[in-house]
């Protein structure tokens, strides 16, 4: 995002307007995260503004400032198909193509113009919006606001509650500052916002400490499902929908699974398959260290995406023929994923 363009948006947020903010479907803490920061930042500037999320969050999300404020469109969507159709504004955090909002809310999406614009840390963007602030090295959209609002020479509105806001989705999209995309700028952000008025340690225990002892029991039977691949330096995990019925599945339970498969020594790509019989659908999360992409794995066979070391995707087959495709698949890699390992 240039000067210029920076400029056209401070004038075109000068007055007053309809703004709504879109995030994508089951969101993360930096999805909502960006957007709630955005939005109480925008609503010191007296503009009508709404966020609006095609689903509901995870229960360890519930706790962020301002989340009840959030239309989640999969319940209202009336009022949330009425409100994107208003917008004279729209901002789109954290995903970059229409189809990421789910089916019934992408059908709003494609049929209305409003000014669209565009902050988001995924590769290879489709090409609706006016403007555009994309950059897949930065760890995660909420840093990206910090940074916006820096560019609009406005980090003095940054309260406690925009601060939390967007530690939170520093925090959740970084795996607790573990990540490569933390940087010593992502650390120099942190401070300010703590200085700002962000409680890491709180924040960290809202969102980690709330584990119910069904989750627990899922996730032993998640790690008594593991398979690991040794040739291939890969290891994934299944639940069955019947497995999470039996442990009473909540969502966001499975949250973090899939990296206790990447925790083995060795392993370099992980992934777990859950079985969702109502979308009837088997939902993917990748995750790799190192060069091989699971942005383009995803990509490339389960109709997905996300960023080079985390992605997802889905399969439309059962879950067995889901994992037999997947084993397939895998050894066509294991050049590629060795050479990663070896490096
Ligand atoms: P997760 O595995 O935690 O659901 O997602 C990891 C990353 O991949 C996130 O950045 C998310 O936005 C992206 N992602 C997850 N599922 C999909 C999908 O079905 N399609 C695309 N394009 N990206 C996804
Ligand atoms: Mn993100």
């Amino acid at each position: 995002m240039n000067l210029e363009q920076i400029k056209d948006i401070k004038q075109l947020l000068s007055q007053p307007k309809k703004i709504v903010i879109v995030s994508h479907r089951n969101p993360d803490g930096d999805a909502y995260g960006s957007s709630l920061a955005l939005y109480l930042y925008l609503l010191k500037f007296n503009h009508q503004v709404t966020v609006v999320s095609p689903n509901d969050c995870p229960n360890f999300l519930k706790w962020m400032p301002a989340q009840d404020k959030i239309v989640i469109f999969e319940k209202e969507e009336k009022k949330g198909s009425k409100l994107l159709e208003e917008a004279d504004v729209i901002f789109v955090l954290d995903f970059n193509a229409f189809h990421r909002v789910g089916v019934k809310m992408q059908v709003v999406l494609e049929k209305i113009k409003p000014i669209f614009i565009m902050i988001d840390h995924h590769q290879q963007p489709d090409d609706f919006a006016k403007y555009t602030y994309v950059d897949p090295e930065i760890c995660s959209t909420s840093q990206m606001i910090y940074q916006f609002l820096d560019k609009l020479d406005h980090l003095d509105f940054i309260d406690e509650n925009i601060a939390t806001c967007l530690y939170t989705g520093i925090l959740t999209d970084t795996g607790s500052f573990r990540f490569p995309s933390t940087t010593s700028l992502t650390h120099r952000i942190v401070a300010h916002l703590i200085d700002c008025g962000a409680n890491g340690a709180s924040i960290y225990n809202n969102i980690h400490d709330v584990n119910s002892y069904s989750r627990l029991q899922l996730l032993g039977r998640a790690l008594k499902n593991m398979k690991v691949v040794d040739s291939c330096h890969m290891a994934y995990i299944t639940l069955s929908q019947k497995e999470l019925s039996e442990f009473s599945f909540k969502k966001g339970d499975t949250e973090g699974f899939v990296n206790y498969a990447l925790s083995i020594k060795n392993v370099i790509f992980a992934a777990i398959f859950i079985e969702d019989k109502k979308q009837k659908i088997i939902k993917i999360s990748f995750r790799s260290v190192g060069s091989f992409s699971v942005n383009d794995f995803a990509r490339n066979h389960f109709n997905g995406g996300g960023h080079v070391n985390a992605a997802g995707g889905r399969s439309d087959e059962s879950l067995i023929n889901t994992i037999s495709n997947f084993l397939k698949i895998v050894p066509d890699y294991r050049n590629e994923l060795k050479k990663s390992y070896e490096k």
